[in-house]
């Protein structure tokens, strides 16, 4: 019996909830993304973080994923928004509460530039709750447009929140 084929591209994605039930909600992201986006090839610990530019809130816990994909960016930005939207997510303000954020970290090394998709994320070097998620499954990865693995992104971070391994159970 012949195997499949490996997904042609490799992308990391940084899933955030801090609304309701969180870390049931990073594990069904899981599950849902595998369904309609790749394979799961390896996922960090959960990380756990006051909400970022909005204190009043509760605070995230984060997860980051490398994903196997045949999928294109922009496809792949489409399966991440629908497995947002599956989770009820509201975007009422920019950096207000949410049932389910799925950003795109990386794709390949490829740099990009679009209206609705920017690769690298724009704002990775400037987040630890990215970061530290990130550096337990890329470390030695290089970011292609900083020319910087995410270890040295990490030492140089200049984001003071705490980010905190989350011990909780499922
Ligand atoms: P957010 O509310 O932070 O999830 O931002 C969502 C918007 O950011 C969407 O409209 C996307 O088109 C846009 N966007 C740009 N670059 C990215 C990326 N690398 N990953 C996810 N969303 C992105």
């Amino acid at each position: 019996m012949k195997s499949a084929p490996a997904p042609a591209h490799t992308a990391y994605l940084l899933l955030g909830s801090n609304l309701g039930e969180r870390v049931v909600t990073l594990h069904r992201a899981l599950v849902a993304l595998a369904e309609c986006a790749g394979k799961i090839k390896t996922v960090s610990a959960v990380y756990e973080t006051a909400a970022w530019g909005n204190e009043g809130q509760p605070a995230f816990l984060n997860q980051a994923v490398q994903l196997g994909t045949d999928l294109n960016p922009q496809e792949l930005l489409r399966a991440c928004q629908q497995v947002e939207n599956d989770f009820g997510r509201e975007r009422l303000e920019p950096w207000g509460p949410r049932t389910l954020d799925v950003d795109i970290l990386f794709y390949d090394d490829l740099v990009l530039d679009s209206e609705q998709l920017t690769i690298p994320h724009p704002r990775l070097q400037e987040r630890m709750f990215a970061l530290v998620p990130l550096a337990d499954i890329a470390t030695t990865y290089v970011h292609p447009r900083l020319q910087r693995s995410v270890a040295d992104l990490l030492a140089d971070c200049p984001d003071k929140l705490p980010v905190e391994q989350w011990m909780g159970d499922l």
